[in-house]
């Protein structure tokens, strides 16, 4: 009785494992990661120079907890797509502006396969600072590092911007 309430009580006590999308080891798994997402979430809304990067974080972590962030095909274009723009273009704003526009009319996306290897970095590598430039640095490298993780759809998500920009009736975006 008393080892079977111990058994019971360390497993409550510990964390039940690594979280389940981006692999952070650390207390309380996926809540502990979802907590530490909180976090930055609150510093990049207290502060315009840390909101700079605001996409950033919010892509790069929902690309690496997909089951939740990326239920729909949908909403896995949006953050991929985000993502493409930050990590590979000049004005990731108009990028997104015009895919946000595309997504609204609700066009029939198929979601491919996604990696089970979300990148070595997470967002434990993203640290609270008061330096905005080190702090954009680290999600950066943390976008950088998810956006290669998903390497496999690089070429989807380029169609899929593409696709956007033509029905923006703009000229198509070549790189
Ligand atoms: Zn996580």
């Amino acid at each position: 009785m008393a080892a079977g309430l111990s058994v019971w009580y360390i497993a409550g006590m510990r964390s039940v494992g690594p979280c389940a999308g981006c692999g952070l080891e650390g207390p309380g798994g996926a809540a502990g990661c979802h907590s530490r997402y909180e976090a930055l979430l609150a510093l990049e809304f207290g502060n315009a120079l840390f909101f700079r990067v605001h996409r950033v974080t919010v892509d790069a972590y929902s690309l690496q907890h997909p089951e939740h962030y990326c239920a729909s095909a949908i909403s896995f274009a949006a953050h991929l797509t985000g993502l493409f723009a930050a990590m590979e273009h000049e004005d990731p704003r108009a990028v997104n502006a015009r895919v946000q526009r595309w997504l609204s009319s609700r066009p029939r996306l198929d979601k491919p396969a996604l990696p089970l290897d979300r990148g070595r970095l997470t967002i434990a590598n993203v640290k609270e600072t008061g330096d905005p430039v080190a702090y954009a640095r680290e999600v950066e490298d943390w976008g950088r590092a998810t956006w290669d993780a998903y390497r496999d759809v690089h070429a989807l998500a380029r169609e899929w911007t593409q696709r956007a920009t033509e029905q923006a009736g703009r000229t198509p975006i070549v790189r």
